[in-house]
């Protein structure tokens, strides 16, 4: 348009000046021409100007939106808008053969009648059963009642949020004031499960970061999704964690050297150390000879053999008592405790409130306390309840093979680079543009 005014305003100045010598046939087909020119020019802005006010007026398409409630069927919602039964069969079956889609569910899913006037029969059912798809059953040709499945475009961009312990906070309070979103805040506790006690290792000014994605469907944000590197000032270390999406599309968390962060317990503290005997519910006691349980594992282990940690945490106890000899007890987080017993003796340095990592050595093999002979007898306590190893439900430990280390590094330095970027200029929009990464499993 602004365009326009300018050709107008030059073709007035134009006809001013010509006025004065209009004998002149140039000058005349000049003005010719000019107006032509703004024929064209106020032609062209009459559409551009009319567009938008004429598809008002001729869209008419009415839609009546049905939020499911708790009770509800398609078959009930269909009825109420007055479906025939035939009609209810029909999209019922096409909605489970093509869309895969057979249930409604209360509180969450909208379903979206449209009719092209208001007076029309409905022509289109939207089924809005998700934030990422929907459900589109059109009623091309009487009595056919497609179902088309529609993913809708995802744009993932990328928070980074960092902060600090408040003096007499919680990781929880200080990461919401932070602004870090609380589904967040939850991934970060089970990423960490293992490295930290976050009842119990939380100190004023350990500082922490996390990266995160947010998934925007037409610049309106609908959720988060993964946690892309995460970093905290635990009372061991510095943690890090990266997330990294192998070429066979399985996700996992590695810390900055590539190795795998999620730690867990080891069901097996030696490496390769024989089972003697297995956890039980009741077993004859060797040394007392009448039957009790087995609260553990027992692993052959010559005296001396050291015994590493089977996961990080804090040490609680390191005593004596008469059933179990020199024992360790170590609290992994809010949830796990593991327990070693007839130690010969305790390794240099671990007392109770000894932070320990993984794999580091507690104490040494023997056979003090109730015991026939050297062995490891290895404790795992859930939640005040002693569970066995090596059934017990726990975190995978996964780590990379060469290749997929090489890839990883690169990846963390994008990440790493990223989070620099949003630290010096937290404005800026950040995509996530590798669509491996998007489809990856979980
Ligand atoms: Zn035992």
């Amino acid at each position: 348009m602004k365009k326009a005014k300018y050709i107008i305003k030059k073709m007035n100045a134009g006809l001013v000046k010509s006025c004065k010598k209009v004998s002149d046939v140039n000058v005349l087909s000049r003005i010719i021409m000019w107006i032509a020119i703004a024929m064209v020019v106020i032609a062209v802005g009459v559409v551009c100007f009319y567009k938008p006010a004429r598809d008002a007026v001729f869209s008419t398409e009415t839609h009546t939106v049905v939020s499911v409630k708790s009770g509800d069927t398609l078959s009930k919602l269909l009825g109420e808008q007055g479906f025939a039964m035939r009609d209810i069969d029909i999209i019922s079956k096409n909605l489970k053969n093509d869309a895969d889609f057979t249930t409604l569910r209360a509180g969450r899913d909208k379903i979206d009648f449209v009719r092209p006037n208001e007076n029309a029969p409905i022509s289109k059912i939207i089924i809005e059963n998700g934030p990422w798809n929907k459900i589109e059953v059109d009623c091309g040709t009487p009595d056919t009642w497609q179902c088309q499945k529609i993913e809708i475009a995802r744009d993932t961009r990328i928070a980074f949020k960092e902060g600090e312990i408040a003096q007499g906070s919680s990781f929880y309070l200080s990461a919401m004031d932070a602004g870090i979103p609380e589904g967040i805040i939850l991934d970060v506790y089970d990423l960490l499960a293992f490295e930290m006690d976050f009842e119990r290792d939380i100190r004023a000014g350990q500082k922490f970061y996390v990266l995160y994605e947010e998934n925007f469907a037409s610049d309106k944000k609908v959720d988060n999704g993964h946690i892309l590197a995460v970093s905290f000032d635990a009372l061991r270390g510095n943690v890090q964690m990266y997330r990294y999406v192998k070429p066979d599309g399985h996700s996992g968390y590695y810390d900055e050297n590539g190795n795998g962060a999620i730690k867990s317990l080891k069901r097996t503290p030696i490496n390769n150390a024989k089972i003697t005997s297995k956890f039980s519910g009741s077993r004859k006691h060797p040394v007392l000879g009448y039957t009790r349980a087995h609260k553990g594992v027992d692993f052959r282990a010559p005296t001396g053999t050291p015994i590493p940690a089977a996961g990080s945490g804090r040490v609680i106890a390191k005593s004596f008592n008469r059933g179990h000899g020199n024992f360790v007890k170590i609290r992994h987080n809010g949830t796990f405790e593991t327990l070693y017993a007839h130690m010969s003796k305790f390794a240099k340095g671990v007392n109770v409130g000894t932070v320990v990592r993984q794999g580091q050595i507690i104490g040494y093999a023997g056979s003090t306390g109730m015991s026939t002979g050297p062995h490891l007898h290895y404790e795992v306590i859930k939640n005040g309840v002693h569970v066995n190893p090596m059934t017990v439900k726990l975190p995978a430990i996964d780590n990379l093979d060469a290749a997929n280390k090489k890839i990883f590094m690169e990846k963390k330095a994008q990440l790493d680079s990223t989070i620099k970027s949003l630290k010096d200029n937290p404005k800026q929009i950040v995509r996530l543009n590798d669509k491996e990464e998007k489809k990856s499993k979980k």
